[in-house]
C-alpha cells in the first residue's frame, strides 16, 4: 500500500521544520525564564518572546501589548467567558452566540448558564451563515458579549465579522471571535474588523501544540479576571512561567503564514476545488456550507446511501474526519451540520477534508480517486441505492 495521506489539517497540523529549527535553542542554550529580569538568561528568553509578539501583532495588526499567551484556543475562550463573568460584566446580562460554535465555547457557556447567565443562540441558514436579522433583533442594552467564530472548523464557512461587530457595538456590547481556523489561513486585521477579543492557536498553523493566545483590545471596558493566578505574569491575566519554546514556535509559524498565506491559499483552493468537482461527479453527493465565503483548504461534503464511518474503514490510509475531532470519541452527528438543517442521516454521511502545507498535488489526486472509488462501491452495496427511484 501507499503511504498514509493526511487530510485532517483542521484538527491539527505537523510542525513546520522551519518552526522547529527556531524553537530548538530555547529548550537548551536559551532556556531562561522570561520573568528573570536580573540576568542575561532571562533577557534572552524575553527577547525570544518579544520577537514572537512582534510577528503575531504584525499578522493581525495589533500592538504587542494587546496579546497574551495561553495553552491554546480552548483556554483563551474559557478565559474570555469566565474572566468576563467573574468581572461582573455579565450581571443580569446576556451573551449572544450560535449553536455552530466550537465545543470550547459551547461547553464553558453551559457552566455560565447554570450560574444564571442568559444566552441567546442566533440560528444559521443552510449555508452556515449567521442570520444577521435575528442577531439584530436579539441585541439590546443587556447584551454584554457577542461571540461568533470567524471561520467554522467543520465547514470552513467564514462569517461577516465586520457586520456582526458593528451590530454588537451599536448595542453597546463587546465582540469576541474564535479565529482559530481563520488565523494564518485568511488575511485579517483586528482593528478594522472591530474585534474586541480574539482567540487563536499555534497547532492549527504548523506551530507546536499547547500554545495559543488571546488578543485583547486595549480599551477600558474589557476587564478579564485571570483564571490561572500565581506569579502575576502577563498583567495578572494569565500567570505561570511562560512557555518560551512554544511562544517562539507560535511566532515563527505566524511569520511564515504572513509570508506564504496568499500563495498557499491560492494553491489549496485550487486543489480543494479539484477535489470538490471530482467528488461531486459521484451521484448523490452534496457540498455542505457556503462555497464562496469559505476557508481555501476546507471541503465538507456528503454522500447519500452511506455512513462516513463505513467510508473511513474502506480507506484506512487516508486521514479525513467526520467533523470536529473533539467529538470523534462519541459517534454523535455533527452539531454544526445539524444546526445548518441537515438530518441526522445527512450529517452522519458527511466528511471533512482539510488540505495542508505538507500535502502534495499527487496526494490530492490519489486521495480523490480512492475516496471516489470507495464511495461508489459503498453506494452500490446499499440495497436502497439499487432500489432508488
Ligand atoms: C481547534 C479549535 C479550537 C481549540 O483549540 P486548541 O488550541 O486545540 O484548544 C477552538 N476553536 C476552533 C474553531 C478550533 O478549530
Amino acid at each position: 500500500m501507499s503511504n498514509p495521506i493526511y487530510l485532517d489539517n483542521n484538527s491539527t497540523t505537523p510542525v513546520d521544520s522551519r518552526v522547529l529549527e527556531e524553537m530548538l535553542p530555547y529548550f537548551k542554550e536559551k532556556f531562561g525564564n522570561a520573568s528573570s529580569h536580573q540576568h542575561r538568561f532571562g533577557w534572552i528568553a524575553e527577547d525570544g518572546m518579544n520577537q514572537a509578539l512582534e510577528r503575531i501583532s504584525e499578522l493581525i495588526g495589533s500592538s504587542v501589548e494587546d496579546f497574551i499567551f495561553t495553552s491554546g484556543a480552548t483556554e483563551s475562550i474559557n478565559l474570555v467567558l469566565k474572566g468576563l463573568y467573574q468581572s461582573s460584566v455579565f450581571e443580569n446580562q446576556q451573551i449572544i452566540t450560535s449553536h455552530t460554535e466550537h465545543s470550547a465555547l459551547l461547553e464553558p457557556l453551559e457552566e455560565l448558564k447554570l450560574k444564571g447567565v442568559k444566552v441567546h443562540y442566533v440560528p444559521v441558514d443552510k449555508s452556515g451563515l449567521l442570520d444577521l436579522n435575528n442577531l439584530e433583533e436579539a441585541l439590546n442594552h443587556k447584551t454584554a458579549l457577542v461571540a461568533i467564530m470567524m471561520a467554522n472548523n467543520e465547514t470552513g464557512v467564514i462569517q461577516s465579522i465586520s457586520e456582526i461587530s458593528q451590530l454588537a457595538h451599536k448595542a453597546g456590547s463587546l465582540f469576541f471571535t474564535d479565529a482559530t481556523q481563520a488565523y494564518g489561513k485568511i488575511p485579517f486585521q483586528v482593528r478594522p474588523l472591530g474585534i474586541d477579543l480574539m482567540a487563536c492557536s499555534a497547532h492549527k498553523i504548523y506551530g507546536p501544540k499547547g500554545i495559543g493566545g488571546l488578543y485583547i483590545h486595549p480599551h477600558s471596558p474589557i476587564k478579564l479576571k485571570g483564571q490561572i493566578t500565581g506569579g502575576g505574569q502577563q498583567n495578572n491575566i494569565r500567570s505561570g512561567t511562560l512557555n518560551i519554546p512554544g511562544i517562539v514556535g507560535f511566532g515563527k509559524a505566524s511569520e511564515l503564514c504572513q509570508a506564504e498565506m496568499k500563495t498557499e491559499g491560492t494553491i489549496h483552493s485550487q486543489w480543494r476545488d479539484w477535489m470538490e468537482a471530482h467528488l461531486l461527479s459521484i451521484p448523490y453527493s452534496h457540498v455542505n456550507g457556503k462555497t464562496q465565503e469559505r476557508l481555501p483548504n476546507t471541503l465538507n461534503i456528503r454522500f447519500d446511501y452511506l455512513r462516513a464511518e463505513q467510508l473511513f474503514s474502506k480507506i484506512p490510509e487516508i486521514a479525513i474526519s467526520s467533523g470536529s475531532a473533539c467529538n470523534s470519541a462519541n459517534p454523535e452527528p455533527s452539531h454544526v451540520l445539524m444546526n445548518m438543517g441537515l438530518s441526522e442521516k445527512q450529517a452522519k454521511s458527511s466528511i471533512r477534508i482539510g488540505i495542508g502545507r505538507m500535502n502534495t498535488y499527487q496526494e490530492i489526486l490519489e486521495a480523490g480517486d480512492q475516496i471516489k472509488k470507495a464511495v461508489e462501491r459503498l453506494q452500490m452495496e446499499n440495497p436502497l441505492f439499487k432500489k432508488r427511484g
